[in-house]
């Protein structure tokens, strides 16, 4: 039943948020308020935004200019970590040169005069119908093809429940042929190389409104760019992270990439550019420093578990040589593996420094929007709910997968995201 309802209400929640924005003064009770006490047909008629041809053209464009980037940009390939089964799947890693082709695209289309800055912004509802028709669509091929044509039949996880299944995805890794990952590209291009664009793009907007960009807004797009380029950069360490390695492909990721990301994710550039807060020199000084030391926290406890595993623990953490669980798990298959546990470092003072690192710089992107409107924080409360529910789901994984070895590791290591806290 909770599969369902966020089946049924997140795209709610994305469309609230956009008509919260355009037609409430950014305020979420009387937003909320007008929904529950009008009739629902007269709601959408005066508030739901409307699909339009040219919105709809255009994100299906960007979908098959992203495919094409994809498939054809130059890759070095990248290896994701054994699946369940036994496979061991090689990747496209060119995400970081999507990334600038793409921007670079933009800026000279915008400076040759034939792309408005603003034409994400301007055209924001009907993008955001098409992300969700395309979105829903995904999932429904993915659950199918999960069925019908599965790429390793054995990685399939069936749950008895149809509605879980089309939520948390049947297929671990679903491809086309030998190398279309559905996975990392939906995760990783379309959505993510778009949020920077979707940034500037509200940037742009908040110049043409009000004739000015103000410094919360610039201190947004640098929060966030640190993110997308770090990622890209690093994506290599994403084919071995949660999203890939053992999340299901449904719903949750397909949906969740292709809308809720772009959608909720660049609520504060949205926010900002209707409703430009301007912060003291002081304040703004301190909030991008909050936030760059979350990122740098962020990155430095993801490249330690990153470079422990390459070179099987022949590495130093912190100036010492890192010290290692070697944990055993079987694959389906019967054969026995081994991994490292990383216990030094980060990943000896709490097991999930880097999603402390995140909300950190989570709260730092939301906090230039000032606490008149709760709506530009939903970034921030949406990363807590997801990153602690995922500190109790991996927790319940790795103790399956690594049984003793893990419950080793948790007695070395107690704390799950703050010492003494939690
Ligand atoms: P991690 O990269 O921390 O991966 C967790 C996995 O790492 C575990 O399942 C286990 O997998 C392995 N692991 C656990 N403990 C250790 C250890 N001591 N040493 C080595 N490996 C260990 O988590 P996520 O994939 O959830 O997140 C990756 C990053 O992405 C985080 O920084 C997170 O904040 C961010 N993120 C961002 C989201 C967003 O929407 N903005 C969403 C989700 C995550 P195994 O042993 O099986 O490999």
């Amino acid at each position: 039943m909770g599969c369902g309802a966020i089946v049924l209400f997140c795209p709610l929640l994305a469309v609230l948020a956009c008509i919260c924005l355009k037609h409430f003064d950014g305020g979420l009770l009387p937003t909320l308020w007008t929904f529950i006490t009008t009739h629902p047909m007269e709601f959408i008629v005066s508030y739901a935004p409307r699909p339009t041809a040219g919105a709809s053209a255009a994100y299906a464009g960007w979908l098959l200019f992203q495919a094409a980037l994809y498939a054809w940009l130059p890759s070095p390939i990248g290896y994701g970590q054994r699946t369940p089964a036994g496979h061991l799947l090689p990747y496209r890693v060119n995400g970081i040169h999507a990334w600038v082709v793409t921007h670079v695209i933009a800026v000279m289309a915008v400076y040759a005069g034939v792309l408005d800055p603003a034409v994400i912004a301007k055209n924001w509802e009907g993008l955001l119908v098409a992300a969700n028709v395309y979105g829903y669509l995904l999932a429904v091929a993915a659950y199918f093809k999960a069925h019908l044509c599965p790429t390793h039949e054995a990685d399939r996880k069936f749950s008895g429940s149809m509605v879980y299944d089309f939520y948390m995805g049947i297929e671990l890794n679903p491809r086309f042929g030998e190398w279309w990952d559905f996975k990392l590209f939906h995760n990783g291009r379309p959505g993510i190389v778009a949020w920077t664009l979707i940034n500037l793009s509200f940037a742009a907007w908040q110049f043409q409104l009000h004739g000015y960009i103000s410094n919360s807004m610039i201190i947004v797009n640098i929060l966030h760019a640190f993110y997308v380029v770090d990622f890209f950069i690093n994506e290599d360490w994403y084919l071995r992270t949660i999203d890939i390695c053992h999340d299901h492909y449904g719903f949750y990721l397909a949906w969740g990439s292709m809308v809720w990301l772009p959608g909720t994710y660049t609520l504060q550039a949205q926010y900002l550019a209707r409703y430009p807060v301007n912060l003291s020199t002081p304040v703004a000084v301190a909030i991008l420093l909050i936030g760059t030391s979350g990122y740098v926290v962020f990155r430095s406890v993801n490249y330690q578990k990153d470079i422990v595993r390459r070179t099987n623990g022949e590495c130093k953490i912190w100036g010492k040589k890192a010290e290692v669980i070697r944990a055993t798990y079987k694959t389906e298959d019967g054969k026995l593996h081994e991994s490292l546990l990383l216990c030094s470092g980060w990943w000896g003072i709490v097991r999930h420094a880097n999603y402390l690192g995140d909300l950190v710089l989570s709260y730092s992107g939301c906090a230039v929007c000032g606490v008149h409107n709760i709506l530009p924080w939903w970034y921030a409360v949406f990363m807590t709910a997801l990153l602690l529910q995922r500190c109790v789901r991996d927790h319940s994984r790795c103790l399956g997968k690594y049984g003793e070895d893990w419950e080793k590791y948790c007695r070395r290591v107690k704390w799950k995201l703050i010492p003494g806290v939690y």
